[in-house]
């Protein structure tokens, strides 16, 4: 991945004149702005300050070729992959940067590698594919001499496939596509598909507790883990892959979502499907969004839902629509039959099934039957078809956005089906209203797209005409956000983590005695506090 964003060179999204000039008219945002990234020759990395006896002890464990400080392996361990992230590095700032980069190949590897910090005080921070949102990845040395990134891609070899138990053991460096490549080769899927699946692995989502796109019907990555295996400075601490248990507190849970601050997660059998043989997404219009929760609210009870389900508000709607748009006679046409619906300004859903056609074709009428009667006019597959082309264009859009002087920003929580609304009006509000009295009134858009029976997921979207000081802009926003996400009863986050942006609304989420609970797995399993320091706990 290219150290100032997305994907590989050469790979770009043009935004269509038709979004461009929505931004230059509600954003205020100059067409001729561009703030391009610094060449790579003009970001300020500091000298590595690894001390001599741990790089020879590390090179001895990994081999000295997987032990590298070159000044490109450090810069693209310096940061993840937030809004913040990348105005930082792509600004030259790459003072986070890791003292050395460490690869192993073996959990065995890792065991040494772990030993060795421990006794060299040198900070480690675990990295898979490095797509952190929240600030996981970036080094924190928390009064420690040095860091190393531990990149897990080379932790690539196992996908062990049970086809009678529909099981599969999968090293935790596999990136998302490597991962579905060789389940699929066994007539397997493990239907987790996050944006951020190219770039992201297996130990990550592990670690994150992270949703896939379609986890409606296939469940969050942390619904499939069926056991784990990571490797701790104070030793491997297992947990069997089994069906059910009920021998005690389930430690399983203690390792899911630790985001590297308890240990490595090595490997991980998780729950697979048999591939599915037919897919089937399509578009639906309600008149309004409070329409279509509704809908999906009473489907999602019914146990009807479909795989994948996406709701996206009226500013999401209007704006997905403009960067869709062909300006095609199909669309002039899609347009027309939701204006003769008086849909005209309402929402899209897309909605997804996956699995045998017979199956799908039943789900599919149940489904559709419900969202009619919630007010529902199906939009036929189209839309589904263009959303599944572009499932992953986001990020490569927010590149493009970046470079005009756009402040492109996601945040995501989730509440009950009671509390939704409530919370849906108050975080977008708390933006609006944090970046409107900065005078950078933003577009907040917002979709609805993780279902269950009590509640869903929120996801806002927002921009804004970036400010000189685009961090402080950042920050204003996001505390805002934040602060009215848990007054209003959310989770502060429902995927993508705590890392060090979520850090001081941990205490809400767990109470002070939960926090103290975890810190004290963490005085076990890493007495020296190499692991990960700054993250997860405040
Ligand atoms: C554009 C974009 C879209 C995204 N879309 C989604 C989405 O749809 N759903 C979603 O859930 N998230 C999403 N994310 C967030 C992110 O991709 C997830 O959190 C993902 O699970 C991180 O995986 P990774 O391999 O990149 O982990 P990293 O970013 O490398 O690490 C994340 C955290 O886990 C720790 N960690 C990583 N690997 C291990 C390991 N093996 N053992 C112990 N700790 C480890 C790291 O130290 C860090 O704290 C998105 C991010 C971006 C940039």
């Amino acid at each position: 991945m290219r150290w100032w964003g997305w994907g590989e060179d050469g790979h770009a999204v043009r935004l269509p004149p038709v979004a461009e000039s929505m931004l230059r008219d509600e954003l205020g945002t100059d067409p001729a702005t561009r703030r391009p990234p610094v060449g790579m020759e003009q970001v300020a990395l500091p000298d590595s300050r690894l001390p001599e006896p741990a790089r020879e002890r590390l090179a001895a464990a990994v081999g000295v070729e997987q032990l590298r400080d070159g000044r490109e392996e450090r810069l693209a361990h310096a940061v993840g992959r937030s809004y913040p992230d990348l105005v930082r590095i792509r600004s030259g700032d790459a003072s986070s940067a890791p003292d050395a980069v460490v690869l192993p190949a073996s959990a065995e590897q890792v065991a040494a590698v772990l030993a060795t910090c421990a006794e060299q005080r040198v900070a480690v921070i675990p990295f898979g594919g490095g797509t952190s949102v929240v600030g996981g990845v970036e080094p924190v040395r928390d009064g420690l001499g040095a860091a190393i990134s531990l990149d897990l891609r080379r932790l690539d070899t196992t996908v062990e496939v049970d086809r009678t138990s529909l099981t599969a053991r999968l090293d935790a460096g596999l990136f998302g596509p490597q991962a579905e490549r060789r389940l699929g080769a066994e007539g397997a899927t493990l239907g987790h598909f996050p944006q951020s699946f190219e770039y992201s692995t297996v130990g990550g989502w592990v670690a994150t507790r992270s949703a896939g796109q379609a986890s409606t019907g296939y469940g969050r990555i942390d619904e499939l883990v069926e056991g784990v295996r990571c490797i701790t400075p104070a030793g491997e601490v297992g947990t069997r892959a089994l069906p059910a248990s009920a021998a005690g507190p389930d430690l399983r849970e203690l390792i899911v979502g630790s985001e590297g601050v308890l240990g490595v997660i090595c490997e991980a059998t998780v729950r697979v499907r048999r591939a599915p043989a037919a897919r089937r997404y399509e578009g639906w219009s309600f008149r309004s969004f409070a329409e279509g929760c509704e809908a999906f609210r009473v489907m999602e009870q019914a146990d009807a839902s479909a795989d994948m389900t996406r709701l996206f508000d009226e500013h999401e709607t209007r704006l997905s629509m403009a960067i869709a748009s062909t300006g095609s006679r199909s669309e002039r046409l899609g347009r027309r039959y939701r204006r003769l619906r008086g849909h005209e300004g309402g929402c899209i859903a897309i909605i997804g099934f996956e699995g045998d056609e017979e199956d799908v074709e039943r789900r599919r009428r149940r489904t559709s039957a419900l969202l009619r009667a919630g007010g529902g006019v199906a939009l036929g597959r189209r839309p589904g078809r263009a959303w599944l082309r572009s499932r992953y264009a986001g990020p490569y859009l927010r590149d493009e956005l970046l470079d005009r002087g756009v402040m492109a920003e996601t945040l995501e929580t989730a509440a009950t089906w009671t509390n939704l609304r409530s919370l849906y009006e108050a975080a977008g509000g708390a933006l609006r209203a944090a970046l409107g009295e900065r005078g950078t009134p933003p577009l907040v858009m917002c979709h609805v797209s993780h279902l269950y029976p009590s509640g869903a997921s929120l996801y806002f979207t927002f921009l804004a005409r970036q400010e000189d000081d685009a961090l402080a802009q950042w920050r204003a926003s996001k505390t805002a956000a934040s602060e009215a996400i848990v007054a209003g009863g959310g989770t502060i986050s429902h995927h993508h983590g705590v890392g060090r942006d979520h850090r001081p609304w941990m205490r809400a989420e767990l109470g002070e005695l939960g926090i103290e609970l975890i810190r004290a797995a963490k005085e076990r399993l890493d007495p020296t506090g190499i692991m990960n320091p700054g993250k997860l706990l405040p």
